[in-house]
């Protein structure tokens, strides 16, 4: 007899994983610290992890995954790299905080340069929320207008002024949408739509002189991976130049990941303001955003711009991600992600092939989507008609088999630098059965 998945997921104990999620909601609310964490929408209790290694997770059960959520991007080279790991001990030895100026700032500014030429000053923040609402706000002070562009579906972190039309958690658990952010605070965010130029120069259109930037993710992570068009982002870059408003790429997946120099290298595209934040930081908390030499210029104590941070260009984070840029640095680094990228996206084509019909694949590089959903995805709305209800039956079946995506439909896979052939093969093997398990109901 054909076994359903939720009987497949009781051969695997979460017993210990239960118990501590029945205790975290006595006192965490909803028992994470992230609601991208709970495992809500794909109606289980999350795992707890207990450690990771290279392209693995164990959980506090002892069961093993393969892993392809990479703590959301950050683990492009796998969990504890020993090199990471040495560099944050070494540090800490030094102590952890001086609320002081440290020579590792130096060397993580020029670094990221290096990768990031149009960075050409930079400020360290401690997360991805923090450099996409500092950049909006240098945006505005140095155009001095009030209002800006973001596009539906791009998730740029919680700060109020994006909490409207959010990709992400804000689209997986969309009940909470808006709840506790006043309609002033997203008075000023004006929404367009994704591969549409045509609703951007309506905005422009509506507000002369009153835009102060675009900002968007320029290959969408958050609503399921959508690629832009071609010409969107040249698009972009032309209307903002006209227009005298800045350009600002959210590159806080693509940074590092796309390319050696993100989204704005693979694409060709200069944008005044780039936000960096997950790869940065080697798994520890860190944000970066940085730009223009004049823009930049406008920033506190330089500037008016006020923006500062007690933990920022903190010691142990910036080891980690200094040891995590050299590591990228290598040249064997992107070739051997390519490669595992190339494998991995060619064998779900080739799976998928049977299943056309029913759902969709998006690519780019590493990042991926698969979607159930039977028409293309190229922006939020059409992201957002998929069969979420379909979607969690894979999840749990695929978890079942031993590897552990997104627990929404709302996200990227993320493969790694460290994910070995037979780890990304066995990920086809367990897709391949998950799915003909699905559509053969
Ligand atoms: C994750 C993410 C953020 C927010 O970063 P945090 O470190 O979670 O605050 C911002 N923008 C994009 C594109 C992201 O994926």
């Amino acid at each position: 007899m054909k076994e359903s998945f939720d009987t497949a997921m009781k051969r695997q104990d979460h017993s210990r994983s239960e118990a501590l999620f029945a205790e975290a909601c006595k006192y965490i609310p909803g028992g994470v610290n992230s609601p991208v964490r709970a495992f809500k929408s794909v109606g289980m209790s999350p795992i707890y992890i207990d450690h990771g290694i290279g392209g693995h997770l164990i959980d506090v059960d002892g069961n093993e995954y393969i892993d392809v959520v990479s703590s959301w991007g950050p683990h492009i080279l796998g969990h504890a790299h020993p090199e990471i790991i040495s560099a944050v001990q070494e540090t800490a030895k030094k102590g952890t905080s001086f609320g002081a100026c440290i020579p590792m700032e130096v060397e993580m500014a020029k670094t990221i340069q290096d990768f990031f030429p149009t960075m050409e000053m930079v400020r360290m923040v401690n997360s991805g929320t923090e450099a996409t609402m500092s950049a909006v706000r240098l945006a505005r002070g140095y155009t001095e207008r009030p209002l800006i562009i973001k596009f539906d579906g791009c998730y740029h972190g919680h700060s109020d002024a994006f909490l409207v039309q959010a990709g992400s958690g804000v689209q997986t658990f969309s009940s909470v949408q808006n709840n506790g952010v006043t309609q002033s605070a997203v008075s000023e965010t004006l929404i367009a739509h994704f591969n549409d130029l045509t609703s951007v120069e309506q905005l422009f259109e509506e507000h002369p002189g009153q835009i102060a930037c675009v900002i968007l993710e320029p290959v969408m992570g958050n609503m399921g991976v959508i690629l832009p068009e071609e010409g969107f982002l040249e698009g972009l870059r032309r209307i903002t130049e006209r227009e005298g408003a800045l350009l600002i790429f959210d590159e806080v997946i693509t940074g590092f990941r796309l390319s050696r120099g993100g989204a704005q290298e693979h694409y060709k595209i200069r944008p005044d303001l780039t936000c960096l934040g997950k790869i940065i930081g080697g798994g520890l908390p860190v944000g970066a955003f940085g730009g223009k030499r004049e823009i930049m210029e406008h920033l506190s104590p330089q500037g008016a711009v006020y923006q500062a941070g007690t933990l920022s260009g903190n010691p142990l984070a910036l080891s980690a991600g200094l040891a995590m840029l050299h590591l990228l640095a290598k040249p064997e680094t992107y070739p051997q992600l390519q490669q595992n990228s190339d494998y991995f996206a060619k064998g779900v084509k080739a799976l998928i092939e049977p299943y056309k019909e029913q759902v969709t694949y998006n690519v780019s590089g590493s990042l991926s989507t698969l979607f159930f959903n039977k028409a293309e995805v190229k922006d939020a709305q059409s992201s957002r008609r998929s069969d979420t209800e379909l979607y969690a039956r894979y999840f749990r079946g695929m978890l079942a088999e031993g590897i552990y995506i997104a627990p929404s439909q709302f996200e990227a896979t993320f493969v790694s630098a460290a994910h070995t052939k037979s780890d990304l093969a066995r990920t086809h093997e367990a897709m391949q059965k998950v799915l003909s398990t699905l559509f053969a109901e």
